[in-house]
């Protein structure tokens, strides 16, 4: 099939082995390509493993539309069995490297076993070598990216860790090109585990696609819609830094460790400050509407923004200066951090000194004590050890009723969105595939912009619509779902983009049921891997159902707990799972996974 690479490239890390596999049509039309590919082979391949030990297997992916010269199409997959939640994980990057692995005919690598000693992957083409890596050991990933370019050239696709991953704090993240993360659950500990400091590719080969002359005319209209939408301006001025304001207003900012969703101070560092202190702008390969605000920090050093790292160590530490969240933001990608874990346990800290559960007094908004927080959690010391495995770890191990405020579902730390009074977004944090990450369903702006407070069936359908789109389509195809969510960019665009890619002509309604097929898989391991999996860990964090803000417009209001279950159950019933999340024998043979009902049960 056209559009694809058409190889899968294999490198055991212990034994140096480097084969390649060429990637069946089946494959290709059942799963499509990044996540889809991730989840089958790690279904096929992964089972019962240690994340972090040399049987487990980090898989970088893309889809038939990565890389190629499209709106938005430099994504890339990283997934693996993740160490911070045992369950099936992954993340999606940004980069040359996705580009780079196009031209070098590859839509998969599968990095195996480990090294004896750090070591890093130079993929040129068909030339495949595992060299030494003893000299960037420690470096931090912006020291490393630019000595990796210095070698292999400014152009290459470099995809690297940082020390938190060699220390393998469990939501280190893969990074890119100074600031580009990927990889929530813990891929850049998996990385390190494998004493694997980075993939550095170079790809020199044409892709074959279908009708070239024809995507060529299709990119062109497509780029010239999205700039022609009236929300562009708006969003090359503030990016994803827009909902700051829109978020404080509709009372979800996470503020003070997701106590309240009001921050006094949010006018501080909101959108319009961005636009002042604004200084150049970042982002993925082939995007015109690109989305990493860069700003001088509280240090005078470039770091990029965008709304999630800002929420996550703004407010919700109590931080009220932009160049010192920017900071904070700073230090994470240097580290190899995600800066979502990285917030909330900063704000699981903050909020244990408050209650006295920790001799340490740390204060709400108190920037240097942040600091020396992030830096005592790259390392995996002092007070950082407590959170190195996240806040669910954390709570275990403190107690005390802990578990009601450590903001996470399935182990994942929440992404910077409050929903005390926002049941369609608590349920699609409930639902997501890797844990509470927005990246599934972002359904908080439909929902504020329609009935918030409701609990219907039509809110549980639209969440499932938004999941397949998100989560199935986006992720598999690889491209960014952001011109879509942030300026209406047509949906219509995607069966086109493929059939011209791959010559296969593909409706919204088959690509659905590709979303499906995903989906279920992903679902279909959790249950497979973790031996406790089902209803309660769709449960989002106590502290929604029990407690409420204190002031702003939605003061007083939680979510209220029997109608979230009614909305679970209305979940697994229209998604063809049992009442304890598992799809039913049925909706899997439907779907083609008959082996996988089979193994599940
Ligand atoms: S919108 Fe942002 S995340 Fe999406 S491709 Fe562009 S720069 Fe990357």
């Amino acid at each position: 099939m056209n559009g694809y690479g058409g190889t899968l490239l294999r490198v055991n890390l212990s034994s140096g082995k480097i084969s390649k596999e060429e990637i069946s049509d089946a494959m290709k039309r059942d799963y499509l390509g990044g996540r889809g590919f991730a989840v089958k082979l790690l279904w096929d391949e992964v089972r019962s493993v240690d994340p972090l030990s040399e049987k487990n297997k980090l898989i970088f992916s893309i889809g038939p539309l990565s890389g190629q010269m499209l709106p938005s199409a430099g994504k890339m997959v990283i997934a693996s069995r993740s160490p911070l939640t045992g369950g099936y994980g992954d993340g999606n990057i940004g980069t040359m490297a996705s580009v780079h692995l196009k031209k070098a005919g590859y839509d998969v690598v599968v990095m195996e076993g480990k090294s004896g000693k750090p070591c890093y992957v130079l993929i040129e083409d068909e030339n495949v070598q595992i060299l030494d890596a003893t000299d960037l050991w420690g470096k931090n990933s912006f020291e490393a990216q630019d000595l990796l370019e210095k070698k292999h050239g400014k152009n290459s696709g470099v995809l690297l860790i940082g020390p938190g991953g060699e220390n393998l704090i469990r939501f280190a993240t893969v990074m890119s090109q100074r600031g580009r993360a990927g990889g929530r659950p813990g891929m850049g500990a998996v990385m390190g585990s494998k004493n694997l400091k980075a993939l550095v590719i170079k790809g020199t080969k044409s892709v074959l696609n279908f009708d070239d002359a024809k995507l060529k005319e299709m990119v062109k209209k497509g780029y010239e819609e999205i700039k022609g939408k009236e929300s562009y301006e708006f969003w090359m001025k503030q990016g994803t830094m827009q909902a700051f304001e829109w978020a404080n207003e509709n009372g979800c900012l996470p503020t003070f460790n997701f106590r309240e969703g009001v921050f006094e101070f949010s006018k501080e560092m909101d959108g319009y400050v961005l636009e002042r202190l604004h200084t150049g702008r970042k982002g993925c390969p082939m995007c015109n509407m690109q989305c990493g605000h860069l700003i001088k920090d509280s240090s005078d050093r470039e770091a990029e923004l965008d709304y999630e790292n800002i929420g996550m160590l703004g407010p919700n530490i109590g931080i009220r200066s932009l160049p010192q969240a920017a900071a904070l933001n700073r230090m994470a990608d240097e580290w190899g951090l995600d800066t979502i874990s990285l917030g909330s346990c900063i704000g699981f800290l903050m909020e244990a000194s408050e209650k006295g559960l920790i001799p340490e007094k740390i204060e709400w908004g108190d920037f240097e004590a942040a600091q020396k927080l992030t830096l005592e959690i790259g390392k995996g010391e002092g007070l950082g050890k407590l959170v190195s495995h996240g806040v669910k770890a954390a709570a275990e191990t403190l107690g005390k009723g802990s578990q009601q405020w450590a903001m996470h579902v399935k182990g994942l730390e929440i992404s910077a969105y409050n929903c005390h009074a926002c049941p369609g977004m608590a349920l699609a944090f409930g639902t997501c595939s890797i844990g509470a990450h927005h990246k599934d369903a972002w359904i908080i702006s439909w929902e504020i912009a329609n009935d918030r407070f409701s609990y219907d069936k039509s809110k549980v359908e639209k969440l499932i619509e938004f999941q397949k789109i998100r989560g199935g389509f986006f992720e598999s195809a690889t491209v960014c779902r952001l011109p879509w969510v942030e300026v209406s960019f047509g949906l219509q665009w995607y069966p086109e983009y493929l059939e011209a890619v791959t010559g296969e002509k593909r409706t919204w309604e088959d690509l659905y049921k590709t979303g499906d097929r995903v989906l279920n898989l992903v679902r279909a391991y959790w249950k497979r891997e973790v031996p406790s999996f089902g209803r309660t860990w769709d449960y989002p964090p106590g502290r929604w159902f029990e407690e409420t803000q204190s002031h702003g417009k939605v003061k007083g209001i939680k979510v209220d707990r029997a109608k979230y279950e009614q909305m679970l159950s209305w979940y697994y019933e229209l998604r063809g799972w049992d009442q304890n999340g598992i799809p039913r024998r049925e909706t899997l043979e439907n779907l083609g996974l008959r082996g996988v009902a089979e193994e599940i049960g």
